[in-house]
């Protein structure tokens, strides 16, 4: 349900606020001392500057608030109806999410937002709301200021984006690099979309530009189911890896492999991932490194996969790959033409 908090008009942007829950939304009970959700249709009582921002703002709480790890491929599907059945009546939109895994519902959404021209801002916070030293409140606040930013009458950011601690990535490129520190998400391989300062420095050139003709937004929620990620390490058993592979249903898999896309060259390694890929699973070869792509070209560890058939992620994340994968599959399309659109970067998920 949304509840209306302002009186729209003039040029000022209109914001919805799609609380989904996770630490940013806590606040202590005043009676019992015991962390409780905040009630955010009461944001411009609990933090009056938010009057001062040229937007207005309505709040749609989801009707179960969870903490992210909870998080669902249902529930990505239920924050993109809501942004589609408010698509028209809003200028942006801020989504209130948990930190734990917010690179990966932003990567979902990157992917599910098909013909998206609109910003859509993902934010949290380590600290809860309600506790005095909260990251949450600078962060709701940049977040509200960027999904209204208009220039020459357009949205600076229309795409998917993070906005955490000081900087604005792209959702599908972000990953959650720290449980403690309260700059908790890197893009190691793309740059800031803006830097927040005592201004907002938008970086332009790094931000998605809408196709002059955009057709009207579509949403994509058949998200397929039989995917995993899988792991790499010295030692990996032949039985283990055997195992997962045969899983019934199995249509796609995610391999974490070593520095520039690099695996064992075992026989019996090489024989499993080529009869896998030709019963029709797709593999996935992406980084266990922090930073940098995969190139299976350079060293004959590589090569030998590439000739197994397996596909180059290239400088995606593994938040990016999975999420790719269950939209891609989701689609049902001819194996080919499945490889062609993960073959090429849909949402500025990965450099070339
Ligand atoms: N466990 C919480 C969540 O992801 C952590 C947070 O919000 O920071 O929902």
């Amino acid at each position: 349900m949304i509840q209306t908090l302002h009186n729209a008009g003039g040029d000022r942007s209109t914001i919805l606020i799609i609380y989904t829950g996770g630490t940013i939304g806590m606040k202590r009970d005043e009676a019992t001392g015991a962390l409780v959700p905040f009630d955010f249709s009461g944001i411009y009582d609990e933090f009056p500057a938010v009057r001062r921002l040229k937007v207005d703002i309505d709040v749609h709480t989801m009707p179960t608030l969870i903490d992210s790890s909870n998080v669902r491929p249902a529930d990505w599907c239920a924050i993109a109806e809501v942004i589609r059945d408010n698509y028209e009546r809003y200028d942006g939109f801020v989504i209130l999410h948990g930190t734990d895994t917010m690179s990966y519902t932003a990567s979902a959404l990157s992917f599910m937002l098909e013909n998206l021209a609109k910003p859509v801002v993902f934010t949290g916070s380590q600290i809860p709301i309600g506790v005095l030293r909260t990251d949450g409140r600078e962060n709701l606040i940049t977040a509200i200021e960027i999904a209204g930013a208009k220039r020459d009458g357009k949205p600076i950011v229309p795409e998917v984006s993070l906005l955490f601690h000081s900087r604005l990535c792209r959702g599908n490129r972000t990953h959650k690099s720290s449980a403690e520190e309260l700059d908790a998400f890197r893009s190691a391989n793309y740059p800031p979309l803006a830097e927040v300062g005592v201004k907002i420095a938008y970086n332009t050139a790094a931000i998605r530009q809408v196709e002059p003709k955009a057709q009207p937004l579509r949403i994509a929620t058949m998200l397929s189911e039989g995917v995993a990620i899988i792991k790499l390490f010295p030692g990996i058993g032949e039985y283990t890896l055997r195992a997962i592979l045969s899983v019934e249903g199995l249509r796609g898999v995610v391999l974490e492999t070593y520095g520039a896309g690099n695996a064992p060259t075992d026989e019996w390694f090489l024989r499993l991932m080529r009869e896998t890929v030709e019963r029709g699973v797709i593999v996935l070869n992406v980084t266990q490194c922090d930073n940098g792509t995969v190139e299976m070209q350079l060293y004959e560890t590589g090569q030998r996969l590439l000739a197994a058939g397996v596909l180059s992620a290239y400088d995606m994340t593994t938040e990016a790959a999975i999420t790719k994968l269950m939209y891609v599959l989701g689609k049902n399309l001819p194996l080919d033409e499945s490889l062609a659109l993960l073959r090429k970067p849909l949402r500025g998920e990965f450099t070339l």
